[in-house]
């Protein structure tokens, strides 16, 4: 259960030196990339509840159902389907859709890195590239 899987940096794409990190609140092996030092969780798992089930909480999430209204349709804890758009949030991947960044805001489950407190919500990543 402990293999090694090649695991790619979500940054610099690296496949070499990626070493474990700990572990996430909810249990998830987190990596680091020795690389870039940025820290991720390749595969964040929750109790066993797969991808698919994990997209279908999302996009109701977005037609505005309440997260125990979701996990009501999908039988899941609620607290999953709240682990899991925090996560969602959290890793922001690069086609993540502003609109899932934006409910996540407002609904607290996350908070920008940097906020000035203004309410403009920034849709574009920072250019911090090499
Ligand atoms: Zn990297």
């Amino acid at each position: 259960m402990e293999d090694i899987v090649p695991i790619e940096c979500p940054r610099c794409q690296e496949r070499t030196a990626q070493i474990r990190d700990g572990r996430t609140p909810a249990g998830s092996q987190r990596y680091r990339c020795k690389h870039c030092h940025t820290r991720y969780t390749p595969s964040p798992k929750d109790k066993g509840y797969d991808e698919e089930v994990r997209l279908q909480a999302l996009s109701l999430y977005l037609d505005g159902l309440s997260l125990r209204e979701i996990s009501r349709l999908l039988s899941v804890n609620h607290q999953s389907v709240a682990n899991w758009i925090n996560d969602y949030a959290t890793h922001m991947p690069p086609n993540l859709p502003p609109s899932i960044l934006e409910i996540a805001i407002l609904d607290g489950f996350y908070t920008p890195p940097t906020r000035p407190r203004r309410r403009k919500i920034s849709a574009s990543a920072p250019t911090d590239a090499v």
